[in-house]
């Protein structure tokens, strides 16, 4: 580390451990129930409570679904597996220890692919684990207390460890959404953020480039929102980097992403896996997994994000990009194939899809299953503008009134009176009253301003409240300006 300069360049080593909650009905070594936002403490039993004495039973949709992860993942599936105690204490967890997996987790050897900047890069999954959750610490309401939740205690995770190959911030986004996307196709996961139903811990160190080792990392604790954990990341790579050029030294530590402050926060110094005192889990027995199990469940995957990308790309014609915003979420991927089924100009759908739709599914905050606007009447708008009964320009603020009240284009451009004006005598007329009115830029026009013709086509485009017809605009003016 002694040869750094002021010009050294460093570079980013990230890599990711994401906490899946599983879409299961009841947790994992007992029958509680999963569903989030109960009163406190009122979905527990003695199980997942921690009482002596109590055995745990393994849930086998938890084994399924995590089995369904690691294939999708195209990881290896450990035949032979079992559980470990994690030991440590914390109020949240009454047993002094989580059940998890250590030595022999359920999956190995995956990888993700993930599309950054139109490129394609391969991200190595170095395992994934079933493990329960803890409960949760409340430091809210007025007595200035704490308290304790346990209904998460014993829900259901599956922890997925990327190796340290990512080397920006993009990129790591790009692996969440990613993978988010997978388990939301697979429906194990429901991808919830703020319900916590996907957490996000990234391990930061910058290395000078070209330096083989790594430098000293810093892993960030539980965050909740695409949002937090991109600008987690990028404060705390600023942080290092700083900390680097002043000569300083990063230390290992854990720390905490203050949302307020935009800050991260030491929260606890550096632990090693020997610090939890890992030991076989003695009240479960392990894991054999038959072959034809998985098997069954691997013929039972469907189509996955990657796949659908470059299917996308191939069948469509659409390049990397759209394919990528149009395949992350399953739901809109479904409303583009409808739609292009019924109007057969996929990049048309697909531009109209990525800036129209999407902005005012982002407006509304809604998600495409809430989309006021079935595929036929979206097509059914675009149609319009192919037989010339409205200008794009029109259809624009026709759709915007679509997705407002949910009723179709045709109706609302008879009401409204949006129909295109392609009559030649209007278009004239309306030609004639702009030249009268600007008799100054005509005499600039006819002593060779040529530029001017698209001030005009302006100024009646503007008389006509943007439904005549452009290009007969445009072929009448030059017909009359030029005669
Ligand atoms: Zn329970």
């Amino acid at each position: 580390m002694g040869t750094q300069t002021a010009t050294t360049t460093y570079e980013a080593v990230i890599g990711l451990e994401v906490h899946a909650q599983l879409k299961t009905v009841s947790k994992i070594f007992c029958g509680c129930s999963t569903k989030f936002g109960a009163p406190p403490n009122t979905q527990t039993c003695p199980i997942c409570l921690g009482m002596p004495g109590v055995l745990p039973v393994l849930n086998r949709r938890v084994l399924e679904l995590a089995v369904k992860t690691g294939l999708a993942l195209h990881g290896k599936i450990t035949p032979y597996s079992r559980f470990a105690r994690k030991n440590y204490f914390y109020p949240d967890l009454p047993k002094g220890y989580q059940i998890s997996q250590y030595e022999l987790p359920i999956c190995e050897h995956g990888y993700l692919e993930v599309a950054v900047n139109g490129q394609i890069k391969r991200i190595r999954i170095r395992r994934a684990h079933m493990e329960e959750d803890a409960g949760k610490n409340l430091h809210e309401g007025l007595d200035a207390a704490s308290h304790v939740d346990l209904n998460r205690a014993g829900v259901p995770l599956l922890e997925i460890v990327t190796e340290p190959d990512i080397r920006s911030v993009d990129e790591a986004v790009a692996y969440l959404k990613t993978l988010r996307g997978v388990l939301v196709y697979l429906d194990v996961c429901d991808g919830n953020m703020e319900e916590g139903s996907l957490r996000c811990e990234p391990n930061l160190s910058l290395r000078p480039v070209g330096q083989k080792e790594f430098g000293t990392r810093v892993e960030l604790k539980n965050i909740n929102s695409f949002r937090f954990v991109q600008k987690a990341m990028e404060y705390e790579l600023r942080r290092q980097e700083k900390l680097l050029r002043e000569g300083g030294k990063v230390v290992q530590e854990t720390r905490l992403w203050n949302t307020e402050k935009e800050v991260t926060i030491v929260m606890r110094g550096k632990e090693e896996a020997h610090d939890y005192r890992y030991f076989p889990e003695p009240d479960l027995v392990p894991l054999m997994i038959p072959a034809d199990l998985i098997e069954e469940i691997r013929k039972g995957l469907p189509e996955l994000p990657d796949a659908k990308r470059e299917r996308f790309v191939r069948e469509y014609g659409i390049p990397i990009y759209d394919a990528e915003v149009l395949t992350i979420d399953k739901d809109l991927a479904r409303y583009f194939e409808a739609c292009v089924e019924l109007y057969a100009q996929p990049k048309t759908v697909s531009n109209w899809i990525m800036s129209e739709l999407l902005r005012e599914l982002n407006n509304s905050g809604q998600g495409i299953a809430e989309c006021p606007i079935p595929p036929d009447r979206f097509t059914g708008l675009l149609k319009l503008i192919d037989n010339g009964t409205i200008s794009g320009k029109i259809a624009k603020t026709v759709f915007e009134e679509m997705y407002r009240t949910g009723r179709a284009p045709e109706e609302i451009v008879k009401e409204k009176g949006l129909v295109q004006i392609s009559d030649e005598g209007a278009i004239e007329a309306l030609v004639d009253e702009v030249l009268q009115a600007h008799p100054g830029e005509l005499a600039s026009y006819r002593q060779g301003k040529s530029q001017l013709l698209g001030f005009f086509v302006g100024q009646v485009m503007k008389r006509s409240q943007g439904k005549a017809n452009p290009g007969k605009v445009n072929e009448l003016l030059k017909r009359k300006l030029d005669t």
